[in-house]
C-alpha cells in the first residue's frame, strides 16, 4: 500500500454554528431522473467522529453507479453497511443524496484528524453506503480523503478520484500490479474511453506498462492522445478476431462486461500468471434479487466456479474488481497529476442547478470521460 509521510495537527472552525441546513439533491425513493429533487432543508453532515473530515463541496462527478442507484441498485447491500445493527432512529436511507466524487476544501475536522487543517484543498471518492457529494458538504474519514493535485481546478479534480480508486484496487488488488512491476506488461482495457478506461490508460502508462484499448471508433483520438499504444474498434471489425493476432496479454481489464469473458479470456497468456479482471460483477443484482444472503451466496459460487474452470482450463486467473475507499491510494495519484503524467478527461460540466440534465447526459451512455457538476 500507500504511506502517508506528512503530519498536521488540525485547527477546527465549525461552519455548523452558522449554518444547520444545507443545499442538495436529493432522490426520496429508487426511479427515474424525473425524482431527482433539489431541496435546502438538509441537514449538514457535521463531524461526528474524531476522525472525520468535512469538506465543503466545490465539485462532484457522476459515475454509471449513480444512474444504477438511482434506480435501486444495491439497495440490500448498501442498507446494511449503512447500519449493520439496525441502530439507526429510521429503517429509510431517503432521503438520499448521490454524487461519488468530491473536490473541494476542508472546513472542520474531528479531533484526531492529523493529514488536514480547515482551508486544505482536498479530494475524495465518497463510498456509495456513505451520503453523496451533490451537495454543499459532504463528511468522510480522513483516510478516504487525500490533498487534490495542485495543478487541477476543482471541475477537473473532481473528475478522478471513484475511477481512480477503482483502477488502483482493480490494477493492483486484484490483477497484482504495480508501479515497479509493470514496464514488461502487456495489458488489454475494455471500454478504453470511459472513465476508468480513460484515467487506467493513463496511469498503465506512467508505470510503463503497454496498454491496448478497446473502444468506438470515434474514441481512438482520444484514447491514444492520452497514450494507449494499440486501439481496435469494437464497432467496425470483429474485434476478438482482431486482438488474437495479437500477442497474448498479461492483464485484462473488463470495464464492459456482457459476453466479453467469453471470448477475451483466450487472450491472456496461459500458465504464466495472467488474470482476468473484471468491473461488472453480478454481486449487487444478486443481492438485489435475492436478497442478501443468497444472492451473496449465488454470486460467490459464480465467481468460485469460474476462477476453478479458468485456472484449469486456460491457466489464468478470474478475479473481480471493486472501488475501494482509500486517500493516500488518491496522493499517489495527486504526484502523478503534478508531475503531468495523467491528465482530468472532463467531457461535459453542469452548473449545479441542473444536476438532472448531467444524469440524463450519462444515462445516454458513449461517455468519453467524465461528466462533472460544479457545486460551489
Ligand atoms: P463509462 O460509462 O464512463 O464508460 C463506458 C465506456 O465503454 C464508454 O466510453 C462506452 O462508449 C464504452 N463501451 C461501451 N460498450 C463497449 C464495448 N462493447 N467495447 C468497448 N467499449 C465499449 O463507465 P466507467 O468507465 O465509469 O465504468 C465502466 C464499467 O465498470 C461500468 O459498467 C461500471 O458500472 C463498472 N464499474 C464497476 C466498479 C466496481 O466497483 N465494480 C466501479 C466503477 C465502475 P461507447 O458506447 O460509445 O463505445
Amino acid at each position: 500500500g500507500y504511506s502517508r509521510v506528512c503530519s498536521r495537527r488540525s485547527v477546527c472552525s465549525s461552519p455548523s454554528r452558522l449554518q444547520s441546513c444545507m443545499s442538495a439533491w436529493v432522490i426520496d425513493q429508487y426511479g427515474t431522473n424525473g425524482l431527482l429533487r433539489h431541496t435546502e432543508e438538509i441537514t449538514i453532515p457535521t463531524i461526528s467522529s474524531a476522525s472525520e473530515v468535512m469538506i465543503q463541496v466545490h465539485a462532484a462527478s457522476l459515475n454509471p453507479l449513480d444512474i444504477s442507484m438511482r434506480g435501486g441498485y444495491g439497495a440490500t447491500v448498501l442498507k446494511l453497511r449503512r447500519d449493520p445493527l439496525s441502530v439507526m432512529n429510521t429503517d429509510s436511507e431517503f432521503p438520499l443524496i448521490l454524487g461519488r466524487d468530491v473536490s473541494g476544501v476542508v472546513v472542520d475536522c474531528g479531533a484526531e484528524v492529523t493529514h488536514f487543517a480547515p482551508g486544505d484543498e482536498v479530494w475524495a471518492a465518497v463510498p456509495p453506503w456513505k451520503q453523496g457529494s451533490l451537495a454543499e458538504f459532504v463528511t468522510l474519514t480522513e483516510y478516504e480523503v487525500s490533498h487534490k493535485p495542485k495543478l487541477l481546478s476543482h471541475t477537473e479534480a473532481a473528475s478522478i478520484p471513484y475511477v481512480a480508486n477503482t483502477a488502483l484496487s482493480a490494477l493492483v488488488n486484484a490483477a497484482g500490479l504495480c508501479r515497479d512491476s509493470s514496464s514488461n506488461k502487456r495489458i488489454l482495457i475494455t471500454g478504453g474511453s470511459g472513465g476508468v478506461g480513460t484515467f487506467s490508460i493513463q496511469l498503465l502508462k506512467a508505470w510503463g506498462a503497454h496498454v491496448t484499448v478497446t473502444c468506438s471508433q470515434n474514441a481512438e483520438g482520444l484514447v491514444r492522445g492520452l497514450g494507449a499504444d494499440e486501439v481496435v474498434d469494437y464497432t467496425a471489425v470483429n474485434v476478438a478476431d482482431q486482438l488474437e493476432i495479437m500477442e497474448k496479454f498479461d492483464v485484462i481489464i473488463d470495464c464492459v462486461g456482457g459476453d466479453t469473458e467469453l471470448w477475451a479470456m483466450g487472450l491472456l497468456k496461459p500458465w504464466a500468471g495472467a488474470k482476468y479482471v473484471t468491473l461488472v460483477t453480478p454481486l449487487l443484482h444478486n443481492t438485489d434479487s435475492m436478497g442478501l444472503l443468497d444472492g451473496t451466496f449465488n454470486a460467490v459460487c459464480n465467481l468460485q466456479s469460474k476462477a476453478i474452470q479458468n485456472i484449469i482450463s486456460n491457466g489464468v486467473f478470474y478475479r473481480w474488481g471493486f472501488y475501494t475507499p482509500d486517500g493516500p491510494a488518491l496522493d499517489e495519484v495527486s504526484r502523478l497529476v503534478d508531475a503531468g503524467k495523467i491528465l482530468p478527461v472532463v467531457e461535459a460540466q453542469f452548473p449545479f442547478a441542473h444536476v438532472p440534465q448531467a444524469f440524463q447526459k450519462l444515462e445516454e451512455g458513449h461517455a468519453r470521460g467524465k461528466t462533472v457538476v460544479r457545486v460551489a
